[in-house]
């Protein structure tokens, strides 16, 4: 049993006020809130186990390392990965798929080869391909959605050919909240040989992951939308990907040896961490992760499909209120634009004054607005730790939006 009361009171920022009003915080789908065991587990590692990891022999750098360390079977272990060695430490998604395109695409995709990718993509799983395009020659072929926000499977699967060296796509996007079916497009894709790399930036935050199940050879999260902190996150690679990488950053902590004239390197995954990590950040995501799996990833996915059936049902009494591709099976994330002359950004500050946070703008997802042929829309997007009195609050403002603009 989900009880989101004793979630809430979990996270001290859910219970201040903005603007005189109680926060109503709806932009989880740009950052999370922090529980106080995160908040708790940064301030003792500040305070009592801070040293760099991996190279002292003392003792706080072996307690720093041992804690540091051991997030890498929590991320193992939340996103069913076969082994903690084939999860590489990033600062969040942006870095886990620049990382891909620098140390695994880049050395090996020519002038004319394809990454398909789907229009509903964040600009972090769009411009380290288009660096590809530019600089390499590589064709992007985008696969669009429907006006529903839904992705077919077969038109990304009927794009590969026999070009396609990669397949880039998200699990959820930020935008519109579409869950995709990767694991049949991944499917189909190891039929052909070709790789896929999954953004898990959002869905990784409301279902249940298992990497083995869906069959990518990349999964990308970031911890600050993990209720953890900005700066972490991780990426799995199936062992025979990070076997043909080449390394991205050098630095610190990814070589073996270095000479004036050589260099060899250490083994994956360390090899593709180079310089001082984000100790802490690290520390802190693994004590999110554990979290969550505490309270149960199936719960928590629950209690927000109730939360989006509900939301979908009051907005939809709105007539005067567009939700951009509302698809049945999307998660709790809705975009929306009054019909009349209100810009988004005025309808977030009218929420603001409110105390409700959400997000207004093209959501780094500048290809999917232009396909839905909006310049700019408000964001709602919900989280574990938000109530259907929420949902109210936001449709009273909303209602008071109408009024004003209309
Ligand atoms: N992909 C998706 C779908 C996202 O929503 C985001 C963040 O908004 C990212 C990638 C980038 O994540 P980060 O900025 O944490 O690296």
């Amino acid at each position: 049993m989900f009880d989101v009361n004793r979630v809430r009171a979990d996270f001290p920022i859910l219970s201040r006020q903005v603007n005189g009003k109680p926060l109503v915080y709806l932009d989880n789908g740009a950052s999370a809130q922090k529980p106080q065991v995160v908040i708790d587990a940064i301030t003792q590692a500040y305070s009592l186990e801070y040293a760099n990891v991996h190279r002292g022999l003392h003792y706080l750098s072996n307690l720093a390392t041992d804690k540091y360390e051991a997030v890498r079977g929590i991320v193992a272990r939340f996103l069913n990965a076969p082994s903690e060695d084939d999860i590489v430490f990033t600062s969040g998604t942006t870095e886990g798929i620049n990382l891909v395109s620098y140390a695994w695409a880049a050395p090996r995709l020519q002038a004319g080869d394809e990454i398909v990718l789907s229009v509903m993509e964040h600009h972090a799983n769009i411009v380290p391909w288009h660096f590809l395009r530019e600089r390499q020659g590589v064709v992007l072929k985008w696969v669009n959605c429907d006006a529903n926000g839904d992705l077919d499977p077969a038109e990304v699967i009927a794009a590969i050919g026999p070009k396609t060296k990669l397949v880039a796509i998200t699990q959820m996007s930020n935008v519109l909240g579409t869950v995709v079916d990767v694991a049949s497009i991944c499917k189909a894709a190891r039929e052909k040989g070709v790789p896929v790399l999954v953004d898990g930036s959002q869905s990784a935050v409301h279902m249940p992951i298992d990497v083995q199940a869906i069959g990518c050879d990349f999964f990308a999260i970031t911890g600050h939308k993990l209720y953890g902190p900005s700066g972490s996150g991780a990426i799995f690679i199936r062992p025979e990907r990070m076997a043909e990488m080449q390394p991205f950053l050098g630095g610190g902590d990814m070589i073996r040896e270095v000479t004036r004239d050589t260099v060899s390197y250490n083994d994956a995954p360390m090899k593709f961490e180079a310089g001082t990590p984000g100790i802490v950040q690290q520390i802190g995501m693994g004590v999110a992760l554990d979290y969550l799996m505490g309270l149960g990833m199936d719960r928590i996915a629950a209690h927000e499909q109730q939360l989006r059936d509900y939301a979908r049902s009051r907005l939809a009494g709105l007539n005067w209120l567009n939700v951009q591709g509302n698809s049945e099976t999307k998660g709790a994330i809705f975009s929306f634009t009054l019909q009349g002359a209100a810009h988004a950004h005025d309808i977030s500050t009218v929420l603001d004054k409110r105390g409700i946070a959400v997000r207004a703008g093209t959501h780094c997802a500048m290809p999917l607005m232009d396909h839905m042929g909006v310049g700019a829309t408000c964001r709602a997007s919900f989280a574990m730790y938000n109530t259907e009195a929420e949902v109210d609050a936001l449709i009273s403002a909303l209602e008071l939006c109408h009024e004003l603009f209309a």
